[in-house]
C-alpha cells in the first residue's frame, strides 16, 4: 500500500471570488455587470473597501483602498454597505455544500475552506469533483470560486490563488517546483508587503530565488518565517487541514455554596445542570448514549453513576429522567458538596440510521 504522506496527500482549497460584492449582485441582478463596492459610505470619506466586483478591479480598485480613493477613481461604481448578515447566510449554504464532499473540512473564513479529498480522489480524478463544486456552488448561489488542488494546505491556497476568478488550479507534487519557480515571493501566504520589500531589496523576487538562497540569510530578513519559506520555496512543506477533534463528552458540575443534604435541591440542580449540557448537546448537533451523574460528598469523596441507554438520544425528557433515577440510586443520604452530570457516547445526528421505531412513535 502507498503510505498516506505528502506524496498522495490531496488538498482542496475553495475560496469565493469577491465574495461580498459577489454575494450582493447574485441578490440584485440589476448590479450585473457594474463596479460594485462594498465597503463604507464615500460621502463620510472615510474607511475602507472591503470587497469589489472584478469590474470595479478595471478601474484599480481594491479591498483595503481608502473609500475616498476609489470613489475618485471610480464614481460611477456602486457603493454598498457591508450586510454582514447576508454573507453570513450564504456562506453557512456554502460550507454546507462543500462538507458533502469530505468528511475531512476546514473552514478558514468566511468564503474560504479546505477539503482533504486524499481518501476518494486521485490527482487525475481531482478536476471532476472541483468542476462539480463549482457547478454546484455556481447553480445554488448563483456564485463563481476560484478551487486549488495540491499536496498541502499552502500549496492549495496558493493554488487557488494563482487564477482568480472562476479558476481551477492542480499541482501534482511532481509539476510543484516548476510551479513554484516563477511566482512572486508575495504568492506565499503571509508574505505581506513588509517582507516583500525586505526580500526585494536582498534580490529575492522569486520563489525559486527563496529556494536558492542559504538559510542563514533568510533568517537575518524574516526571522523564524525565513526557515518556512525556505521550506515552502522547496517544495517541502506537507501542512494538512486541521480538523477539530471531535467533542468526546458533554459535562457540567456545581459545588453548592454550603454543603447540602437536601435532595429536593440536588435535584432542582441537576435539572439546571441537565438543560445547560442538553443545550450543547442540540447546539453540536450530537445524541448521547451514556448519561452520568457525579455526586461529592463533604469528605470528599466522589461517586459517579452512569446508564447506557439503548438508542442515541437528543430528547431532554429521555436525558431528565435517567438523570432522576441514576441520582436516586446514586444518593445516600451524605451531606453533599459536588453535583455533575455528563452526556458522553456522543455521535454526529446525521450519521444514525433511522430506526423502525421512529416510524412507530
Ligand atoms: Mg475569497
Amino acid at each position: 500500500m502507498i503510505p498516506h504522506d505528502q506524496n498522495t496527500r490531496i488538498i482542496m482549497h475553495v475560496d469565493m471570488d469577491s465574495f461580498y460584492a459577489s454575494v450582493e449582485i447574485a441578490h440584485h441582478p440589476d448590479l450585473y455587470g457594474k463596479p460594485v463596492v462594498i465597503g463604507a459610505d464615500p460621502r463620510l470619506n472615510r474607511g475602507v473597501i472591503s470587497t469589489c466586483s472584478y469590474e470595479a478591479r478595471t478601474f484599480g480598485l481594491h479591498s483595503g483602498m481608502p473609500i475616498s480613493q476609489a470613489y475618485q477613481l471610480c464614481p460611477q461604481a456602486v457603493y454598498l454597505p457591508v450586510n454582514m448578515n447576508l454573507y453570513r447566510l450564504v456562506s453557512e449554504r456554502i460550507m454546507t455544500i462543500l462538507k458533502q464532499y469530505s468528511d475531512l473540512f476546514e473552514q478558514v473564513s468566511i468564503d474560504e475552506a479546505f477539503l482533504d479529498i486524499s481518501q476518494s480522489y486521485t490527482y487525475l480524478s481531482s478536476p471532476i469533483l472541483a468542476k462539480e463544486i463549482k457547478r454546484e456552488i455556481q447553480e445554488k448561489e448563483g456564485l463563481l470560486c476560484s478551487v486549488g488542488i495540491a499536496p498541502s494546505r499552502y500549496y492549495a491556497k496558493m493554488a487557488s490563488d494563482f487564477d482568480k476568478p472562476d479558476g481551477m488550479t492542480i499541482i501534482t507534487p511532481g509539476d510543484l517546483l516548476s510551479f513554484l519557480e516563477n511566482l512572486p515571493v508575495s504568492a506565499i501566504p503571509g508574505v505581506g508587503k513588509h517582507r516583500f520589500s525586505l526580500l526585494k531589496r536582498a534580490g529575492i523576487e522569486t520563489i525559486g530565488d527563496l529556494g536558492r538562497t542559504d538559510l542563514f540569510t533568510l533568517v537575518s530578513i524574516a526571522g523564524n518565517w525565513g526557515i518556512m519559506m525556505h521550506h515552502i520555496a522547496l517544495g517541502l512543506d506537507t501542512t494538512g487541514i486541521r480538523v477539530a477533534q471531535p467533542r468526546r463528552s458533554i459535562g457540567r458540575e456545581t459545588t453548592f455554596l454550603c454543603d447540602t443534604d437536601d435532595p429536593t435541591g440536588m435535584r432542582e440542580t441537576l435539572l439546571h445542570l441537565t438543560t445547560s449540557v442538553h443545550h450543547t448537546l442540540v447546539d453540536s448537533h450530537l445524541l448521547c448514549k451514556t448519561i452520568t451523574v457525579k455526586i461529592r460528598d463533604s469528605d470528599f469523596c466522589t461517586k459517579t453513576r452512569a446508564v447506557t441507554i439503548p438508542t442515541e438520544t437528543d430528547d431532554l425528557k429521555t436525558i431528565i429522567a435517567e438523570i432522576m433515577n441514576i441520582f436516586t440510586e446514586l444518593y445516600n443520604g451524605d451531606t453533599v458538596r459536588l453535583i455533575g452530570v455528563r452526556l458522553s457516547g456522543l455521535v454526529q445526528k446525521k450519521s444514525v440510521q433511522t430506526s423502525i421505531f421512529d416510524y412507530l412513535s
